[in-house]
């Protein structure tokens, strides 16, 4: 039980708690090089909270897989046109798709 602990369980929790930490980070402004929109992103997640609480309350494993995978899932997406494929507002490609349009 001990090794179930420390191999599966408490890395789990980590991944968890990562994905945590990274989505209540404040949301920087992401450049979407399909349309040009610089905003801040919309966030869209798999599967559904009813599930999650259910499989927490049955058993503890299966309720962590089930988080990670709906957290590991989640994806920024322009809130203009839709696209997945933002970039950081600071990288090269979007200062000069940004510069050329006089921003
Ligand atoms: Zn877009």
């Amino acid at each position: 039980m001990t090794q179930v602990f420390v191999y599966i369980i408490l890395p789990l929790v980590a991944v968890i708690a990562y994905f945590i930490y990274a989505n209540t980070r404040p949301k920087a402004k992401l450049f979407c090089p399909a349309c040009g929109t610089l905003a801040v992103p919309k966030q869209s997640r798999r599967g559904s909270i009813g599930v999650e609480i259910v499989l927490w309350l049955l058993l503890l494993v299966p309720g962590l897989i089930y988080s990670v995978w709906r957290l590991s899932g989640d994806t920024n997406a322009c809130p203009a046109c839709g696209a997945r494929t933002l970039i950081p507002a600071d990288s090269p490609v979007a200062v000069r798709m940004l510069s050329s349009r006089g921003e």
